[in-house]
């Protein structure tokens, strides 16, 4: 796909917001990328606009069926004070392994890539620079047609919109308190568990309330099955560190979603020496590690935190403490190398960093 993207300038530059107080998600920059599909034409008229809102009809497939997929990624001004982005390749890939899985039309990996670079030459000047800060990419997928109809749409719309959000460990690392549930399931083998669509989002809502409730910050899913072997977190995938080997749960049966920091995290960790495996480990091998004095840590792993250490896990009311409640030293360990390549400290080896 080789069509000009079309580039139209905000009239006013928006103020920029203080670096200290971002948050995630809730600042936008000045422009946006834009690109419309239809079943007879393609993917067609790629724009940088200005950001804003814009008008539909109620009818709009997309708020019926949810026929939608998204990404979320970070671009990072490092301590050369270049832009870099971390793996944005591999982010592209997924969006296309989601979109095939909900029946929205891929997009062309490489030009999409090369409308993210344009997009954030225009608004590089809001990325912010502080250690931890980053500005958050999410490029995502909308079915357009006006129609009630049960069946793909034939209209899609293309967008990629920019956050600048703050630092995730301000106040130092905080160890993640979840609640394993085994009263609700996230994603059945056949499912869309894989997936980036909207839908999964909004059907973990309920259990994520209810373990909040409960004083806890996320959910542990185990499989949709037999309610044993463990998942994923919210939005994080899971390492487990048992007897010096490095665990997660295995992507096979695609009920889980291939983290790209997942990924990062089983390379680096075998790059260092580490024993990794990816199979299916049960809760009660979990309980029963930190019976034995074995488990050693236990951290999500996903693109707005990085590493999240898990401090408490509470399972039908058997509650355990993972390290006292602090930061593993592996955890600590694997999150300094990452960031490390990320803001520019560590040599990249991997070739995981893209400059802008
Ligand atoms: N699982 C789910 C359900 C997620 O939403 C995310 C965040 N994208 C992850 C895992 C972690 O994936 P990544 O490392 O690519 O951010």
């Amino acid at each position: 796909m080789q069509q000009e993207i079309k580039v139209i300038k905000a009239q006013t530059p928006k103020p920029k917001p203080d670096e200290d107080s971002l948050g995630f998600g809730i600042h936008f920059t000045d422009h946006m990328f834009v690109m419309d599909y239809h079943v007879d034409k393609g993917w067609y008229d790629p724009r940088i606009v200005p950001y804003g809102p814009f008008e539909v009809e109620p009818s709009l497939m997309v708020f019926h069926y949810g026929q939608a997929v998204f990404e979320g990624m970070k671009a990072y001004r490092n301590i050369h004070g270049e832009t870099v982005t971390f793996r944005p390749m591999d982010n592209l890939r997924r969006l296309n392994r989601s979109s095939e899985r909900l029946c929205i039309p891929k997009i062309d990996e490489e030009f999409v890539w090369e409308a993210l670079r344009k997009l954030l030459e225009i608004d590089r000047d809001w990325i912010p620079s502080r250690e931890g800060t980053s500005l958050y990419i999410r490029p995502f997928i909308i079915a357009t047609d006006p129609n009630l109809g049960v069946r793909p749409s034939y209209t899609y719309r293309f967008f990629i919109i920019l956050s600048p959000v703050g630092a995730y460990y301000k106040e130092g690392f905080k160890p993640v308190k979840i609640y394993v549930t085994d009263k609700y399931v996230r994603a059945a083998r056949g499912g869309v568990g894989y997936t980036k669509t909207a839908g999964n989002y909004a059907a973990s809502l309920y259990a994520a309330e209810e373990a909040k409730q409960k004083g806890y910050t996320q959910v542990l899913w185990l499989d949709a099955c037999e309610h044993k072997y463990v998942e994923e977190v919210g939005t994080m995938n899971i390492f487990f560190k048992i007897n010096g080997q490095l665990i997660t749960p295995s992507l096979e049966g695609k009920s889980i979603l291939a983290g790209i920091t997942r990924d990062s995290v089983i390379q680096l960790a075998k790059a260092l020496g580490y024993d990794v495996v990816e199979r299916s480990i049960s809760i009660e091998e979990v309980y029963r590690a930190h019976a034995d004095g074995k488990l050693e840590d236990v951290f999500g792993t996903g693109t707005a935190a990085v590493i999240s250490p898990v401090g408490v896990l509470n399972w039908n009311d058997q509650v355990i403490e993972i390290n006292g409640g602090q930061m593993g030293e592996f955890a600590k360990l694997i999150y300094d190398k990452l960031t490390g390549i990320q803001y520019g400290r560590e040599e990249d080896r991997f070739g995981w960093i893209q400059r802008i």
